[in-house]
C-alpha cells in the first residue's frame, strides 16, 4: 500500500490516509471528497500548523452544548474579542473587535472570559504532540508552530504530507480540536498556506507554482506588510506583489530601506529562514522604577536607550540574541502594561531593542503616569543568528558595526567611555532609581506569552 503512497498525482484521503487513484473526487475507502494531491506532494517538509479558533475551540470541546453556538472569547478590561469561532466569524465578529461592535454584529454570541491557565495547558499538550513528530519545532505562539520534517520519513514509515494529516487527525481525536496546516518549501510560504483555507485546513504551495501564485497577491500577504506599509506602497501605485516582482533589490532598497530586501526575497517566494527548535525559555530584561512619575515621551527615551543599552550588554556577554522585544510599563496606580513585539530575526543590538521598544513606547504615550519602565527581549537563541546582514539594511549594519566598536571602547575604559546622543548627561545610564528594584533575567516561557 506504502508504494503507491508515493506517487503525488494519486494522493490521499486526509480521513483515511489511504492512497487514492488519479481523477478519483471521492476516497474509495471511505467516501470522504478531502482528498490531498499535488505534484510536490512528497517532496516538501516545511509545514506550519495552526490550531482553528484555539480558544473558542477549547471551550467549546469543554461544553458541548456550544457546540452550533457562536462562541466569542473575550471582554475583561479592554473589552476586545480575543478569539471569536467560526460561526461568529460568519456573523461578521472578528478579533480584535470592541466587544459592543462584536454584540451588535451578533447578539446571540455566548461571551466567556479567557481562561489563559486552561489554554496554556492545553498548548502544551498540542506542543507536545508536535515534538513528536520532529525535535524541529519553533513555536509562535501558544497554537501555533513551525515544523521542519526534512530526514523523519524513516521513522514513521511515511512523507511529511501524510504525518500531518495523521496529526491533525489525532489532535481532532485525542485533543479535540482542528487545526490547519500549510505545506511548503519554505516558512513564509507554510505559513500563508496554513491560513488558505481555515478551519481544518491542509494547503499546499509547491516551490515551481511559488512565483505565479504569489503575483497575484496583495502586498499585505507579506510578513512584515501591515497596513501602515500597505498605504506607503499603495501611494506608490504597488498593490500587487506582482509588482514587486518586476522591481530590482536595490531599487526596492532605496525606496524602503530594510523592508526593500524583504520585499525583494519575499515577493520571489524565497525565504532562507530555518525552523529553529533552540527558542530558549528565559528572556533577559532590565528595567528601572522612578523617583517620580513620568507621563512624557522625552522623559522616557532617554531611560529606555539606557536599559537597553544594557540588555544589549547582557546579551552580548552571554553570546544570547532574542526574537521578541518586551516592553514593561507600571502606571501611576499600579497597573502593569507590557507590550510584545516579534523581530523578523533575533537581535542582540541596543539600536533594534531601542527602536523597536520605542516604537511600542509612543502608543502607551496618553497622559498615564509611570513609575517604572522596562524593557527586555525574549525568545532568545544563540546569538550566531542574530541580525543577519542580509535582512538588515546597510544602515542598521552599519549602526551595528558601530555598536561593536563602541562595546569595544566600553570594555577597555569602561561604561561611561561612550555615550549615545540620548543618554549623554542625563544621568540615566544604567543606574536604577532605587537599589533592589532592579532586574534579574525575568523567566518565562514564550509559549505561555500570549
Ligand atoms: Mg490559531
Amino acid at each position: 500500500m506504502r508504494a503507491a503512497v508515493n506517487h503525488p498525482d494519486h494522493g490521499f484521503c486526509r480521513d483515511c490516509l489511504t492512497p487514492q487513484q488519479s481523477g478519483v473526487r471521492r476516497c474509495a475507502h471511505c467516501g470522504s471528497p478531502r482528498l490531498v494531491r499535488h505534484p510536490e506532494l512528497y517532496k516538501l517538509h516545511l509545514a506550519h500548523i495552526d490550531c482553528d479558533a484555539f480558544y473558542a475551540a477549547v471551550e467549546k470541546r469543554d461544553n458541548p452544548s456550544l457546540k452550533d453556538k457562536p462562541v466569542i472569547i473575550g471582554g475583561g478590561k479592554r473589552g476586545v474579542v480575543s478569539t471569536a469561532c467560526y460561526i461568529a466569524r460568519i456573523n461578521g465578529v472578528r478579533s480584535a473587535m470592541p466587544m459592543f461592535k462584536a454584540l451588535e454584529a451578533c447578539p446571540e454570541a455566548v461571551v466567556i472570559k479567557p481562561n489563559m491557565e486552561k489554554y496554556a495547558r492545553v498548548g502544551r499538550e498540542v506542543r507536545a504532540m508536535m515534538q513528536a513528530l520532529t525535535p524541529l519545532v519553533e513555536p509562535i505562539s501558544i497554537d501555533e508552530a513551525f515544523l521542519d520534517l526534512a530526514g523523519t520519513e524513516r521513522l514513521h514509515g511515511m512523507p511529511p504530507a501524510l504525518v500531518l494529516a495523521r496529526f491533525s487527525q489525532a489532535l481532532e481525536k485525542e485533543v479535540g480540536i482542528t487545526a490547519s496546516v500549510g505545506l511548503s518549501y519554505c516558512k513564509f510560504l507554510a505559513k500563508v498556506a496554513s491560513d488558505f483555507r481555515k478551519p481544518r485546513g491542509f494547503s499546499i504551495i509547491g516551490e515551481a507554482e511559488a512565483t505565479g501564485f504569489l503575483a497575484e497577491q496583495p502586498v499585505t500577504l507579506i510578513w512584515g506588510v501591515g497596513r501602515a506599509f500597505a498605504s506607503v506602497l499603495e501611494r506608490d501605485g504597488i498593490r500587487l506583489i506582482g509588482q514587486l516582482q518586476k522591481m530590482d533589490q536595490a531599487e526596492l532598497m532605496r525606496r524602503y530601506g530594510s523592508m526593500g530586501s524583504r520585499l525583494y526575497h519575499l515577493s520571489r517566494g524565497q525565504d532562507e529562514r530555518v525552523v529553529s527548535a533552540d527558542r530558549d525559555s528565559k528572556s533577559v530584561s532590565a528595567e528601572t522604577t522612578f523617583d517620580m512619575d513620568h507621563s512624557q515621551l522625552d522623559d522616557l527615551v532617554p531611560v529606555l536607550r539606557a536599559l537597553s543599552e544594557k540588555v544589549s550588554a547582557r546579551l552580548k556577554k552571554a553570546s544570547l540574541a532574542g526574537r521578541t522585544v518586551v516592553l514593561k510599563l507600571k502606571s501611576s496606580d499600579f497597573r502593569i502594561r507590557t507590550r510584545n513585539r516579534q523581530l523578523g530575526d533575533p537581535t542582540r543590538l541596543a539600536d533594534r531593542i531601542f527602536t523597536t521598544g520605542l516604537e511600542l513606547l509612543r502608543k502607551e504615550i496618553d497622559g498615564t503616569r509611570y513609575r517604572l519602565l522596562g524593557i527586555g527581549v525574549a525568545d532568545l537563541c544563540d546569538s550566531g543568528k542574530a541580525d543577519p546582514p542580509d535582512l538588515v539594511d546597510t544602515l542598521s549594519h552599519k549602526r551595528a558595526l558601530a555598536e561593536g566598536a563602541m562595546d569595544a571602547l566600553r570594555d577597555k575604559f569602561g561604561r561611561s567611555a561612550v555615550e549615545t546622543g540620548y543618554t549623554f548627561g542625563k544621568g540615566h545610564r544604567g543606574k536604577p532609581a532605587r537599589p533592589g528594584e532592579e532586574d534579574e533575567p525575568e523567566v518565562r516561557h514564550p509559549w505561555e506569552r500570549i
